[in-house]
């Protein structure tokens, strides 16, 4: 049993976590800068603190007799957030620099941070066909403005902290995870949430039409939250210091993921393209060679279970909010 600080508790990967940790018998100290009441999941064995982690103090005292750190927290939503609030993003420096000066300080065996798919150079992400994105595409660097500039700066400094402090610092890109008890809604969703509240407004209303952004030939691959709950402990008990994709390699188009929302809702529709909305690089996959060859990782759901599992939970969110209003 240790004792395990996860900051950014609050949010989507993170109350996941939290859940896990909790379960496995860890002593949790849960933190985000949103009020308890707001959390995706609270978790009543967990010591649940709201705190802004962009502050030096509230890092040094949230780390305090903790054994672990997974920094979840970042200030990030789907496409349309980040491509509209880059010094917002960026700011996220501030939570894992400060996370990682209180390591150091107070000697934390182990730090976990999540970075993204969006470290890539935009170069290797330029047509659909993606042939899966290796570790070593990152550099030389050209990743995604703003947000993802922030992710691969901060993976560097784990780096550092390793090699120059001792800090042990593991890292995983996160490649677009997704599933129940996410964002849905409010502009800081991603593409499987958006799409399926999309066509699940659709069957409630009968309606006929969706609006996709792009022409919807731009492909990526999504990652079922329990895989990604699965790989992240399993770097963590690792002893893997390079950052490691944490995604899966089935690659679809944005058409083909709304084909198999239909499928899920048993609904036909048109597709109105909104050409001048954000979209993102062209193609992205994961290359999952070296996390399976170090980690014997590999993503398990598919894409068509973890929809349908995330199109029931929002379906459900839908009607919810529906009856309140
Ligand atoms: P999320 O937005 O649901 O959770 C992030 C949490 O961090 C939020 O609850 C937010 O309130 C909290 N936070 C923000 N600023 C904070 C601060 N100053 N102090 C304390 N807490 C703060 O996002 P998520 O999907 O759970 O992602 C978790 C991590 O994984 C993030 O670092 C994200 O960049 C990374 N990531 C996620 C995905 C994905 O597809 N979900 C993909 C790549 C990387």
């Amino acid at each position: 049993m240790s004792k395990i600080l996860v900051a950014g508790a609050g949010g989507f990967i993170g109350g996941y976590l939290v859940k896990e940790l909790v379960e496995s018998g860890n002593e949790v100290v849960a933190v985000d800068i949103k009020p308890v009441t707001d959390w995706y999941q609270i978790n009543p064995n967990a010591n649940n603190l709201t705190r802004d982690l962009t502050v030096l103090e509230n890092c040094e005292s949230s780390v305090l007799g903790v054994d672990e750190v997974y920094n979840l927290a970042a200030d990030m939503g789907g496409m349309g957030f980040i491509e509209n609030n880059k010094a917002a993003c960026m700011l996220s420096v501030l939570i894992n620099t400060h996370l990682l000066m209180s390591c150091k300080k107070h000697e934390v065996k182990k730090y976990f941070f999540a970075s993204s798919a969006c470290v890539y150079r935009a170069d290797k992400q330029e047509v659909t066909a993606n042939p899966g994105l290796k570790e070593e595409d990152a550099y030389p660097a050209m990743p995604e403005d703003g947000y993802g500039w922030e992710k691969l700066f901060s993976e560097r400094m784990c780096r550092h902290f390793f090699e120059d402090f001792g800090v042990e610092t593991r890292v995983a890109r996160y490649h677009n995870v997704y599933g129940p008890l996410g964002t849905w809604d409010g502009g800081r969703e991603k593409a499987p949430a958006a799409l399926a509240r999309k066509v699940a407004n659709a069957q409630i209303t009968n309606s006929s039409t969706i609006e996709i952004w792009g022409d919807g030939e731009q492909t990526r691959s999504f990652t079922y939250i329990d895989d990604c709950i699965k790989g992240t402990l399993l770097l963590m008990e690792s002893d893997v210091r390079e950052p490691v994709n944490i995604g899966s390699d089935q690659m679809v188009s944005i058409n083909q993921m709304v084909g198999i929302l239909e499928e899920i809702a048993q609904v036909e529709l048109s597709r109105d393209y909104n050409l001048s909305a954000p979209k993102g690089v062209r193609g992205r996959n994961s290359d999952n060679s070296k996390v399976r060859g170090l980690l014997s990782w590999e993503p398990t759901v598919s894409l068509e279970y973890g929809l349908s599992e995330t199109y029931k939970w929002i379906y459900q969110q839908i009607i919810d909010k529906a009856k309140r209003a």
